[in-house]
C-alpha cells in the first residue's frame, strides 16, 4: 500500500500490511514472541549487519508493532518511525536523541505536565538544557532564543490542557533557518486533525495512548520522520559518527545516515534508546492501537463536533469564568485554528470554575458520567481538575507561566450523546451551589 496513492481513511484501515506476508490473515496477528530464530549463522550475519530484512528480538523490532509503525507512517506520508512502550518514552528518547551530548531544547511551558517536569527533574543530569521562550504565541520569541547549543525547537501542535494552537509554518521555518529541527507533539489534535509534516515539522512524536488509539485501553508511543531533514550536520555528530554497531559484513564500521539514509533519526532512536533504555511496547498493546486506529476518523470527528456543543454550552453558564477551546468566543486561536485546523481543533478543552474550592470539588464529585481520570481521547468522556493532578508537580509560579489557572477543569470529549453530557454538567453544577 503506497501512501501517495490512496486517501487517509482507506490508509488507517489498510495501510502499512499485505495479508500475503501473514497467511493471509487479514487481521493484524499479534506475534506474541520474545524472539525470531536466526536460521542459519549466515543468516544472523545478515541481520546483524543490517544487509537482510528481518526480525530478532522484541525489544527492537516486531512484526506486530512494525505494522502499526508502518501504517502510522502512511497516514502522515512519514518516511521513518519508530513505536514505544508509551507517550514519555516517545518524547524522551526523541528529544535526548536530537540533543545529547550538551544541546539544548528550545520550548514553551505550554506542554503535557509530565514532559515539562522531566525538563526540570531528568534532562539536567542528564546534560540536556531546555530553553523556554517569552511569549510562546511569537514565532519572534523563538527565534530570539536559539543559540549555539539550541538543537530542536518542540512544540505541542495543541496544547495540554489550555488548547493553544502553534504556529507551525512559522517555527518551522524558522528552525531550519538555524539548521535545526521542528519536534511536534501532536497527541492532542491525532494524526486526523492535522498532519504537521504538511507545514514543515521534520519529527511527529505521539502519545498513541489517547485520541490515536481512542479507547483508553493500552499505554503506546510513536515517533516519527519526516525525511527531509538534513543530519548531516556538524551540530549533529551522531548521525554521522561511525558505530560498530552499523559495521557491514565486512567488519567495516558505518554511520546511521549510511546504512538508514532514509530514516536515520529513528533507526537511531530504534538501536540506541529502544535499544538501551528499552521501553518497548508489547505486541498485544500494538495490535490495541491498531484496531482503535480503523476508526479514528469517525471517532474524532464526532468527539470535536460534541465538544464544540460542550464549549457554547459552558460559554453561556453563568458558573463558568472562561472557556479555552479555539471554537470558543473570542478565542484568540481563532485565526490559527481556521489555518490549522479546518476539520476542527480538538475534542479536549479547558474552563474556568467560578465558585469555591469546596465548589469545584463538589462539582466533580456530583458528575456521573465524566469520569475523573488522567487521560484524554478516551471514547468516554472524561474531566480532571489539571494544576491539582496533570499539572500538579509544577510550582504555583510555573503554573502561572504556563497559563494554568487553579481554578482549570480539563474535559476530555467521548462517544456518549452529546446531550447526556451537556445534562451531566448541567446537573453536577446546580449540585456544586446547591
Ligand atoms: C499523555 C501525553 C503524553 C505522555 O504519554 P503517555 O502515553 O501517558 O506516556 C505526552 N504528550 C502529551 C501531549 C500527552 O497528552
Amino acid at each position: 500500500m503506497t501512501a501517495a496513492k490512496y486517501g487517509f481513511d482507506t490508509l488507517k484501515v489498510r495501510g502499512g500490511y499485505d495479508c500475503k506476508e501473514h497467511n493471509q490473515a487479514v487481521s493484524v496477528p499479534i506475534y506474541q514472541t520474545a524472539a525470531f530464530d536466526l536460521g542459519t549463522p549466515d543468516h544472523a550475519a545478515d541481520l546483524f549487519t543490517f544487509s537482510a530484512p528481518g526480525f530478532k528480538y522484541s525489544r527492537v523490532a516486531n512484526p506486530t508493532v512494525a505494522a502499526l509503525e508502518k501504517r502510522v507512517a502512511a497516514l502522515s506520508g512519514a518516511r521513518g518511525a519508530v513505536a514505544v512502550g508509551s507517550g514519555m518514552a516517545a518524547v524522551t528518547y526523541t528529544l535526548f536523541n536530537v540533543a545529547e551530548g550538551g544541546g539544548r531544547i528550545l520550548t514553551t511551558p505550554r506542554l503535557y505536565g509530565g514532559t515539562v517536569d522531566s525538563f526540570k527533574k531528568l534532562y539536567p543530569t542528564f546534560g540536556i538544557g531546555v530553553d523556554y521562550v517569552d511569549s510562546p504565541d511569537d514565532p519572534a520569541s523563538y527565534e530570539k532564543a536559539i543559540g549555539p547549543q539550541t538543537r530542536a525547537i518542540f512544540v505541542e501542535s495543541l496544547s495540554n490542557p489550555n488548547i493553544e494552537v502553534a504556529d507551525l509554518e512559522a517555527l518551522s521555518a524558522i528552525a531550519h533557518a538555524h539548521g535545526i529541527p521542528l519536534i511536534v507533539d501532536n497527541t492532542l489534535a491525532t494524526p486526523y486533525l492535522i498532519n504537521p509534516f504538511e507545514y514543515g515539522a521534520d519529527i511527529v512524536v505521539y502519545s498513541a495512548t489517547k485520541g490515536l488509539n481512542g479507547h483508553g485501553n493500552a499505554i503506546a508511543g510513536i515517533v516519527l520522520e519526516g525525511g527531509d531533514f538534513d543530519w548531516n550536520s556538524k551540530i549533529f555528530p551522531q548521525f554521522s559518527q561511525p558505530y560498530h554497531t552499523l559495521r557491514n559484513r565486512d567488519g567495516r564500521d558505518r554511520t546511521f545516515l549510511e546504512v538508514f539514509p532514509q530514516f536515520p533519526f529513528t533507526a537511531r532512536i530504534r538501536a540506541n534508546y529502544l535499544g538501551y533504555f528499552g521501553a518497548a511496547l508489547g505486541p498485544f498493546d500494538a495490535y490495541l492501537i491498531l484496531v482503535g486506529l480503523e476508526t479514528i476518523s469517525e471517532r474524532v470527528s464526532k468527539q470535536v463536533r460534541s465538544a464544540e456543543t460542550i464549549v457554547h454550552y459552558l460559554e453561556d453558564h453563568p458558573a463558568v469564568a472562561w472557556v479555552n477551546h479555539p471554537a470558543a468566543r473570542g478565542s484568540r486561536y481563532a485565526a490559527l485554528a481556521a489555518k490549522y485546523f479546518p476539520k476542527g481543533a480538538s475534542s479536549a478543552l479547558s474552563f474556568g470554575f467560578k465558585g469555591t474550592q469546596t465548589e469545584n470539588d463538589h462539582f466533580l464529585e456530583s458528575l456521573q458520567l465524566f469520569g475523573y481520570q488522567v487521560n484524554i481521547g478516551d471514547a468516554r468522556s472524561l474531566i480532571v481538575n489539571s494544576p491539582h493532578t496533570t499539572h500538579g508537580e509544577l510550582t504555583s509560579r510555573e503554573q502561572e507561566i504556563a497559563g494554568i489557572a487553579p481554578e482549570t477543569l480539563r474535559l476530555s470529549i467521548g462517544l456518549e450523546d452529546p446531550q447526556d453530557l451537556v445534562d451531566d454538567l448541567d446537573q453536577a453544577f446546580a449540585k456544586a451551589f446547591a
